[in-house]
């Protein structure tokens, strides 16, 4: 067993010792059976929250009203949730109550993908109730049950299942692609915010037209935020992908670029999908960034305001698309070659103008970004007595 399910052993000894059952659960007993670095240990247990709470020292209450209580071991949190079984959905996504009970299967059985349904005890015991493990072997992505019923549960899984593909480069299983094509339309109930988290995922996976492809078969993603118009350009996208996406800002860039959008739609489209603003500022910086590339058009004032964060991501999808003729690294040593990487770099400042007699208001302001540019540029040298008289200069020819 990976190291980490040796390290969280004496929590499951300790809830064993107790006189319940515990396993490990979920994406980390995945991961380890496909050879892949596990992320976080998560373990099910039959045993009550309070009866949980009451085993442990340090606690914490993390969701303790479906069954979750986070137990902390020297630095490691562990998710550990109790058994239970789920029921009503009227809203497809939220259940209306959970219950707790006492039985591994049950609590199986709720689970979305039989690849997400197997439990591993602390001597290496795998528990396969739904075929979890032919369908590993298989590279498949299955329901757990019938899918129709399940996606009608809680439509986020179909969002869950395309994710999946491109993370594992698994195929989804024909009834489970049916599931999907016939409750496509209930995406529309589901928080923006949790689609979101999804489908970034799935293009962040190492094999997005996996996903990609069934995305666009099934018409899912006709029920996401704005993408109803952009057929043609994610059919494209599907084609162009070669290779996962390095950030969720890359993500955005390059759908934003291939729908062929502008700064204002790109805000719009962002925060339909209920983004950050800081993700919005840069996915319109690294637009720009990306047709300049595209458009072999990169200048000093480019370079400039686009930064040394975005310029790889911006150079990254303009190669994914296949446009740039430009290497990452040349793009860096040019930006680094500027004379200034910020308007706080300038060798004059506002107080110096209005000490030499400009008066202040809008042409200060005009001036000052005259300066920066020509900086930038290469004009102007950025001293100070040069910056000065070319200030002067500019304000005189202006007036
Ligand atoms: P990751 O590696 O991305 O964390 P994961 O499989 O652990 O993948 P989580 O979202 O952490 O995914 O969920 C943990 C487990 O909880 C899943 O493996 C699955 O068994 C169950 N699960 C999560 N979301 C759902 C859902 N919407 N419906 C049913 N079961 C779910
Ligand atoms: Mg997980």
């Amino acid at each position: 067993l990976p190291e980490e399910f040796i390290k969280a052993q004496p929590i499951i000894d300790t809830i064993e010792a107790a006189g319940y059952e515990a396993y490990y659960v979920g994406g980390s007993v995945r991961d380890t059976l496909l050879g892949l670095p596990i992320h976080d240990v998560d373990i099910a247990t039959s045993a009550y929250p309070e009866e949980v709470k009451s085993l442990f020292k340090r606690t914490v209450d993390t969701g303790i009203e479906h069954g979750t209580v986070m137990i902390l071991d020297h630095g490691t949190g562990y998710e550990t949730t109790t058994f239970r079984t789920e029921s009503g959905y009227q809203d497809y996504r939220r259940p209306d109550s959970v219950k707790f009970v006492r039985s591994l299967k049950e609590d199986l059985n709720r689970r979305d993908f039989t690849i997400n349904a197997l439990a591993l005890k602390t001597d290496g015991t795998i528990i396969d109730y739904f075929d979890g493990l032919s369908d590993l072997k298989a590279h498949r992505i299955r329901a757990v049950g019938d899918p129709e019923k399940r996606f009608n549960e809680d439509a986020l899984r179909m969002m869950r299942a395309v994710r999946f593909a491109s993370q594992l480069n698994f195929t989804i299983d024909p009834e489970t692609i049916t599931g999907i094509k016939h409750h496509g339309s209930l995406l529309t109930k589901i928080a923006v915010e949790r689609i979101h988290v999804e489908f970034v995922k799935m293009l962040l996976g190492q094999w997005p037209a996996m996903g990609l492809d069934v995305f666009m078969d099934t018409g899912l993603y006709q029920y996401c935020p704005d993408f109803k118009p952009y057929k043609d350009q994610l059919e494209q996208l599907r084609l162009q992908l070669k290779s996962g996406l390095s950030s969720e800002t890359a993500v955005w860039t390059i759908l934003c670029a291939v729908f062929g959008l502008s700064s204002k739609q790109v805000n719009r489209l962002l925060k339909d999908w209920k983004s950050a603003n800081q993700l919005i500022d840069d996915v319109q910086v690294a637009v720009k960034a990306v047709k300049a590339i595209s458009e072999h058009s990169v200048d000093a004032w480019l370079l400039y305001q686009t930064g040394s964060e975005l310029l790889p991501i911006a150079n990254e999808v303009a190669n994914q698309l296949g446009e740039s003729p430009y290497a990452t690294a040349t793009l860096l040593a040019q930006y680094d070659e500027l004379q200034i990487h910020s308007k706080k770099a300038l060798a004059i400042t506002g107080q110096d103008l209005m000490s030499a007699g400009i008066k202040p208001g809008p042409q200060l302001g005009q001036a000052l970004n005259y300066l920066e540019r020509q900086v930038v540029e290469g004009q102007l040298k950025n001293q100070n007595n040069m910056l000065l008289s070319a200030a002067i200069k500019y304000l005189n020819e202006k007036a």
